[in-house]
């Protein structure tokens, strides 16, 4: 026989070499797709093939030689496929953070029933190494469900978004961790002790919500993506459990760069891990306003399309407002009408403008803003001095200077988008409201700056069409 017609009939009768195969397969276009995700022009190839990952990881499952059930995969593959088609569908592009959070949430509890069930069949058979890992699987599982859960009511609005915080609450919490730890270790030793299993996969879901409530919602990204990593730990040590290395690999994955993503996160903010997860940031305590005094100067929407107009380098600085009025298609329309009079378009973006990571990318991208006009922060900033206007739109913390030049600023030391550097700033907002930080912004009581007043979109509507008009 042929050495290939060889190889094949040997696959045929040792299946678990085509199951390790599709799942070495799928984890090469797991790591591919994640390399996609880190640029934007390269991010939808990157989404493509991680769901092939995915795919390929699902189809391989039914290569497995302890298969019974093949009825349940094709269930939850239909049952998935029609959530996620769901999703996709009626969820709005500003609701993906919740929708993210609810992911999680789904991806968590299926590593806990998992672990649970392992557990139920095979507890006491398991080595001491499997059982440390189920119960790290369940824990994990089970503080990620809640938390996801919480974090995706606050992002919604379902559950109060201001952090709720109460007196000897970190001791609560200490008192709840040491005790999951202590089930953990004495189901270890007892794995006979079901009652003391079940106890610490409910201490789990309790401590979820105790660490996620006194988080303001405006932070919940930076939780979710925590949240994010704690699920992937708990997918690689389900895999650790089943001995399943495409589990082991995916959450791996997902566990660092979900931890990876925290911190990039923070950094941006200027702020530490312990500083979102127990500073309470967004109570009642850091609204207290750095106080700016001096007048707001209003524009007229005829004589900021005058200035538009007959500008030569134009920079947007689109913000939170801009997801909230969806206005990435009015902002385009914008731009288009003045590149066609000769005036240079940018966009500048702030790493954590909006409420996720990417925000602005992903709306800007729907829009087809080419991605050659968009510049990050450090990029754009030494441009300002040679701007003629900086349009800011829906933004107010990333631009706010208070953060460079008022060491007393709760937020001094993040890093801003300097538009104040600026010939002149037109900021879009819809009144006096403040920005996530609850700070006042003292760059709107700058000379340098106009306030054009109303919803963005209707706002840039109106300056398109004056602009064509012009
Ligand atoms: P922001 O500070 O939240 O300010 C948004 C501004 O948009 C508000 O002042 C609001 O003023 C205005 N606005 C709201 N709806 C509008 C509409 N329909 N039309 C026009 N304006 C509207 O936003 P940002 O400057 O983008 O800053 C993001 C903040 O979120 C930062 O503090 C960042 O640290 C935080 N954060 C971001 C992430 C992330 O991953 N991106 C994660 C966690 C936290 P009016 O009410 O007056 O209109």
């Amino acid at each position: 026989m042929e050495p290939a017609a060889q190889a094949v009939g040997h696959m045929v009768q040792h299946p678990n070499y085509i199951l390790e195969g599709t799942y070495l397969v799928a984890s090469i276009l797991f790591i591919f797709g994640l390399k996609g995700l880190s640029h934007p022009d390269t991010a939808r190839r990157g989404m493509f093939l991680a769901e092939a990952g995915m795919l390929a990881a699902i189809v391989g499952t039914f290569f497995h030689h302890d298969l019974r059930f093949f009825s349940w995969i094709i269930a939850g593959l239909i049952l998935g496929s029609l959530v996620g088609l769901g999703f996709t569908i009626w969820v709005p592009m500003t609701a993906m953070p919740q929708r993210t959070a609810l992911s999680h949430a789904f991806g968590a509890i299926a590593a806990s029933l998992v672990g649970v069930a392992e557990f139920l069949m095979h507890g006491a058979e398991l080595t001491l190494f499997t059982r440390s890992a189920l119960g790290l699987e369940v824990m994990l599982g089970a503080l990620t469900t809640t938390g996801s859960l919480i974090a995706c009511g606050k992002l919604q609005g379902t559950i109060r978004g201001t952090p709720v915080q109460f007196m000897g609450q970190q001791y609560l919490n200490l008192l709840i961790f040491f005790s999951m730890a202590g089930c953990y270790i004495y189901s270890l030793n007892h794995p006979e002790a079901t009652l003391v299993f079940y106890a610490m996969a409910v201490l789990g879901l309790l401590f979820g919500v105790m660490l996620v409530i006194p988080i303001g919602s405006a932070d919940m990204p930076v939780v979710m993506s925590l949240l994010n990593s704690y699920a992937g730990l708990a997918a690689a040590a389900t895999g650790f459990v089943l001995g399943n290395n495409i589990l082991i690999i995916a959450g791996t994955l997902d566990g660092f760069s979900g931890f990876i993503l925290s911190i990039l996160m923070c950094k941006a903010m200027n702020r530490s891990i312990n500083n979102v997860l127990f500073g309470g940031f967004g109570s009642a305590k850091t609204h207290a306003t750095a106080g700016s005094g001096g007048t707001m100067h209003e524009i007229s929407l005829d004589d900021a399309a005058v200035r538009l107009a007959y500008a030569n380098k134009v920079v947007f600085v689109p913000g939170y407002g801009l997801a909230t009025a969806q206005a990435q298609h009015a902002v385009r329309e914008l731009a288009s009408a003045l590149e066609e009079r000769g005036v240079t378009i940018k966009y500048g973006i702030h790493p954590v403008a909006g409420r996720m990571p990417g925000h602005m990318n992903v709306l800007l991208a729907e829009a087809n803003v080419p991605y050659s006009e968009l510049y990050e922060m450090e990029q754009i900033n030494p441009e300002f001095p040679s701007t003629d206007v900086a349009v800011v739109v829906g933004a107010n913390d990333v631009v706010n200077p208070d953060a460079r030049d008022n060491p007393n600023s709760p937020i001094a030391g993040m890093p801003i988008i300097e538009v104040d550097r600026a010939k002149c700033v037109i900021v879009l907002k819809r009144g006096q409201g403040r920005g996530f930080s609850g700070l006042e912004n003292p760059l709107f009581f700058k000379d340098v700056t106009s306030m054009l007043y109303g919803d963005a979109k209707v706002t840039l509507a109106h300056l398109a069409q004056e602009i064509k008009n012009v």
